[in-house]
């Protein structure tokens, strides 16, 4: 999918794919691409409830955000802790969907610059002549490792707690929301993807990748292709965009 929308005046370019992976029964990731709004969301729960709860949050954000006009940072922050509280509560009435929760990154891209705000181990990148850069700090417990020194970037993605986060939408009954404010360039790449991509791609792989492929749609569908040829244990779910060129 590759749709060129205005935003501050000018076309970006998107390219948008979710897929099952080889490993899964269901699709519990869920995306938002509505400029200048994008997100992902990677739902976890037993029976359907990892899909409800990735849905949830996606609705919840896209129906809060519309024409609001205060700053990106209050909104994204608002949003994020009004769909865990949506959530929670829904969780704690239907014991179906007792234990849902789910990732949620939420960016919003304004004339030079991006905010993002995110829970979970739902990633964003940025890319920019040839280089990569995660915008985002998973919150899971190899992160923490990671970040100490004690494990590499391929170490984690072996360890046998890779999957546990340390903090989720639905598992409380507030939130806290970590935020990002990036300034934007002409011609930057973003990337916003569930961890059924990061799991079997390193950064600097998908760097490249987003590098190569002139066409977001392109690139959106080698990222799946990549991770699906590596075994796709997890959903991906990949949201590309290219700021206009100067
Ligand atoms: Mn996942």
């Amino acid at each position: 999918m590759q749709r060129a929308e205005e935003c501050d005046g000018s076309v970006m370019r998107i390219g948008v794919m979710t897929d099952i992976g080889k490993a899964r029964r269901t699709n519990e990731d869920a995306f938002l691409a509505e400029p200048p709004w994008f997100a992902v969301a990677d739902g976890m729960g037993g029976h359907a409830a990892g899909d409800v709860a990735s849905r949830l949050a996606i609705e919840a954000v896209r129906s809060f955000v519309a024409g609001r006009e205060d700053p990106a940072e209050t909104v994204i922050v608002e949003a994020i802790r009004k769909a865990n509280g949506m959530i929670w509560r829904r969780s704690q009435e239907n014991r179906w969907l007792d234990g849902m929760g789910t990732t949620l990154t939420l960016m919003k891209v304004e004339s030079g610059r991006c905010v993002i705000g995110h829970v979970g181990d739902s990633r964003g990148y940025l890319v920019r002549d040839g280089a990569v850069r995660r915008l985002t700090t998973d919150h899971s417990v190899v992160e923490e490792l990671v970040r100490t020194g004690t494990l590499s970037e391929r170490e984690a993605l072996e360890h046998p707690q890779r999957n546990l986060l340390t903090r989720a939408l639905g598992a409380n009954p507030d939130v806290q929301v970590d935020l990002v404010t990036e300034p934007l360039m002409a011609g930057d790449r973003l990337l916003l993807c569930t961890d059924g991509l990061t799991a079997v791609v390193l950064d600097h792989e998908l760097g490249e990748i987003l590098t190569e492929e002139a066409e977001p749609e392109k690139a959106a569908a080698r990222l799946v292709q990549i991770a699906n040829a590596r075994g796709g244990p997890d959903n991906i779910t990949v949201v590309v965009l290219e700021l206009p060129q100067p």
